[in-house]
């Protein structure tokens, strides 16, 4: 077994990962609220944790990263792929995503539609809206969203509904904004009979606002198996 360094076994510290979901779960119980568990950077070991104590969705965001852990990982877990996707990827998770939650453009959704086809499968699909006051994060706007929406004859695919990401802030308000924002966004359309069911909206950091302001689907990654270093 793996030693960390001060040389306790690696495992009473995974053993959070099931509390902090549990904590998680616990938060959310009766709120119709369903918790992604974003695993990206982190080894298979630690999702075999949450897996072992019966949870089975994770989010990822990098391609190979998600087709890696998906081979090496039980069939009946439900992938998200929350990062940004590139169009010539597509076909790699398409054989066993469950939902993308981010699209960004009508290609994009094109490109899924075509390798759903060939999978003879229908993948689900959010459309991500731009809503941070800051141009790093990818999305679309409210107007190409609706032009989606109204032209979609795409038979492969099915939007089920908007994710969205706030601005990188500890500023409540402005995160508060945006959710409510796009919550309003999401509502209209539900009248407007487009058939969404699912608001993805809410991380770590700001998961209870985003309950809040009405999301239906919180993804959380470093509160339950703590942070992440990049290389
Ligand atoms: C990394 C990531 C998350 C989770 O972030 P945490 O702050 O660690 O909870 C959620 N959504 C997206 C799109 C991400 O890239």
């Amino acid at each position: 077994m793996t030693q960390n360094r001060t040389g306790d076994p690696v495992k009473t510290q995974n053993m959070a990962i099931v509390e902090n979901i549990q904590f998680i779960e616990k938060e959310i119980e009766g709120k119709g609220v369903t918790l992604v568990a974003v695993s990206k950077t982190k080894p298979v070991e630690m999702l075999m944790e949450a897996y072992n104590a019966d949870f089975k969705r994770f989010g990822e965001n990098y391609v190979q990263e998600l087709v890696d852990k998906y081979q090496q990982m039980p069939k009946d877990i439900e992938w998200h792929f929350i990062g940004h996707l590139q169009s010539n990827k597509v076909k790699y998770i398409a054989p066993f995503v469950s939902l993308i939650h981010s699209v960004d453009s009508l290609k994009l959704l094109q490109e899924i539609n075509k390798q759903a086809t060939k999978n003879n499968r229908v993948i689900d699909c959010l459309l991500q809206i731009y809503i941070a006051e800051e141009d790093t994060k990818s999305g679309m706007t409210e107007e190409e969203c609706l032009e989606i929406l109204k032209a979609e004859t795409l038979p492969n695919v099915r939007i089920v509904g908007l994710m969205g990401m706030t601005t990188l802030t500890d500023d409540e308000v402005q995160i508060r904004k945006e959710f409510k924002k796009l919550c309003e966004f999401f509502k209209e359309l539900r009248t407007q009979n487009f058939q969404l069911s699912t608001l993805s909206m809410g991380m770590s950091g700001d998961y209870a606002i985003a309950i809040e302001e009405g999301s239906t689907m919180i993804r959380v990654g470093s509160k339950i198996f703590g942070g992440r270093i990049y290389n």
